[in-house]
């Protein structure tokens, strides 16, 4: 590893004092109704950064009535498309004059790199609000031709109250994304962050009610996923659910929308995307795809990978520079400009990626590089490369979430197909190949939601983001 900077003390930049950690309903921080908080922990050190207030079932009740009350009597939903744009406008305006400071709460509370805070994550939710802000006056409905006599049409209404529930790995991109269609649209909603990342929610908060936007509409409640997040999905008065995260809960969302209100819901689910490389292909970007796709921070795009054994020995190049890459992989301080991978997000996650290391070494596949945490406080874990991979073994059948690549060989197209679909999910797939042939072929062959050529997580807000299998269903945006 290039950096062990995790031992350093060194601060990079100015750490945000925190300001927000109440939960955030009818536009006023107000603590729980129990007055419980909870501990977020920065990741880099293992310590508390601050106590926020722990959300449950009597907090969403108040957060839903407030949203309600907002969408049934407010003037939101109402409003022509073009003043909720110029509101949703001010956000924007507010975010990217925030940039450093949303950055850096992501980077202490999820152990993101502050440099990709700064100059992605930041700036493409302040795009993805634009986006949306852009439609929200071009939403139409349509004139439908019936018999002479009638005269018919549809239009597209707000649904009413959104259940927003989302994961840690981007704290803020998960955040914007979901509530940018849904403001939109004109609906008025309840967000509940990752129980691992609040503090980025909050501020952007603070930040929609300094924009305008009023009372009500836009809600937060920290808290735990059993407890603040099943009151949002069983509630009697929420009418639709975005839920991302984790397919084992995606599955008991399912049954919470079900079994109260039929809610209409949308998963975005676990994945575990194969990289497929073909012989023709260009080894150095193969082997960049590759290590970006697994490596860069809280990205599990690629994490299996997949070259051929029987030609040129490209296999074998491609896995000597895959593993120059990561041995050469910053690992650290994520405000340190210089670090390419940041801690797990904590405890939890930083043991679980370490057990399925231990897996994979006792189910017999051999390790290339990495497999053990650095030294020192915090959770952070050396890119990991394994090679031989079976189709049974643990680490190829689970999602890992976290710095671990697996290696697999093929010897025909048909093969690296099979393999590719043998997964239970389908968000990803990459093919690494010069043949447009084999691309086309690959490609419409894959059961997967999005599928890059030579390239690797292209997206666009025109694009819809949505898996298949075991990776969910419906797109709450049309984008990522
Ligand atoms: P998670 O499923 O544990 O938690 C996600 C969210 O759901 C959190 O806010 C959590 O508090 C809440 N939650 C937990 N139990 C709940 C319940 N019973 N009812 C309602 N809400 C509940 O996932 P995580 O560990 O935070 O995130 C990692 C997972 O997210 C991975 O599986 C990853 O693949 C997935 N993810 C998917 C996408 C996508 O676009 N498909 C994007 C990002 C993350």
């Amino acid at each position: 590893m290039e950096s062990n900077s995790n031992q350093s003390s060194v601060s990079f930049v100015k750490i945000p004092t925190i300001k927000f950690t109440k939960l955030f309903i009818n536009g006023e921080f107000v603590d729980a109704v129990s007055g419980k908080t909870f501990e977020t922990i920065d990741p880099r050190t293992g310590e508390m950064i601050a106590k926020v207030a722990e959300g449950d079932k009597e907090d969403v009740d108040l957060a839903v009535k407030a949203a309600r009350q907002a969408f049934d009597h407010g003037p939101w939903p109402c409003l022509p498309g073009s003043a909720r744009a110029r509101i949703m406008m001010r956000f924007v305006d507010l975010i990217e004059e925030n940039v450093e400071e949303l950055a850096a709460l992501d980077t202490i509370d999820a152990g993101k790199l502050f440099s990709m805070g700064k100059a992605i994550d930041i700036p493409m939710a302040a795009k993805a609000l634009q986006y949306y802000a852009g439609a929200a006056d071009k939403i139409h409905g349509e004139v439908l031709k019936m018999s002479r006599e009638f005269h018919a049409y549809t239009l597209r209404e707000p649904i009413g109250v959104a259940g927003l529930i989302i994961p840690w790995n981007y704290p803020s991109i998960m955040f914007v994304w979901r509530v940018s269609p849904a403001l939109a649209a004109g609906c008025t909603m309840v967000v509940k962050p990752a129980e691992q990342t609040p503090l980025s929610a909050l501020y952007y908060a603070h930040l929609a009610k300094l924009a305008g936007i009023p009372d009500g509409v836009l809600n937060v409640i920290n808290g735990y996923g059993p407890t603040a997040g099943a009151a949002i999905t069983s509630h009697m008065d929420v009418d639709a659910v975005s839920f991302t995260g984790s397919t084992e809960v995606g599955r008991k969302v399912m049954q919470a929308t079900a079994t109260s209100n039929l809610k209409v819901v949308s998963l975005e689910l676990g994945g575990k995307s194969p990289l497929i490389i073909f012989d023709d292909a260009d080894v150095d970007m193969a082997a960049q795809l590759a290590i970006f796709g697994i490596l860069l921070n809280k990205v599990k795009l690629f994490s299996l990978f997949y070259a051929p054994n029987h030609y040129k020995g490209i296999y074998d190049e491609v896995v000597k520079k895959l593993v120059e890459k990561a041995k050469a992989w910053a690992v650290g301080d994520p405000f340190d400009p210089k670090v390419q991978q940041g801690p797990q997000v904590d405890k939890k996650q930083f043991d679980k990626i370490l057990s399925y290391i231990e897996h994979g070494k006792r189910e017999g596949a051999t390790l290339l590089t990495g497999g053990k945490p650095l030294d020192g406080k915090g959770y952070y874990i050396e890119p990991t490369i394994f090679s031989e991979i079976k189709e049974e073994m643990l680490i190829a059948k689970d999602e890992i979430f976290g710095p671990v690549l697996g290696l697999a060989k093929f010897n025909t197209v048909e093969e690296a197909i099979k393999r590719a679909n043998s997964t239970r999910y389908g968000l990803a797939a990459g093919i690494v190949t010069k043949d447009i042939n084999v691309a086309n072929t690959v490609s419409r062959s894959i059961r997967a939601g999005s599928i890059w050529i030579n390239c690797y997580g292209a997206l666009d807000y025109d694009c819809p983001f949505s898996g298949y299998k075991m990776s969910g269903f419906g797109s709450w945006t049309r984008s990522p």
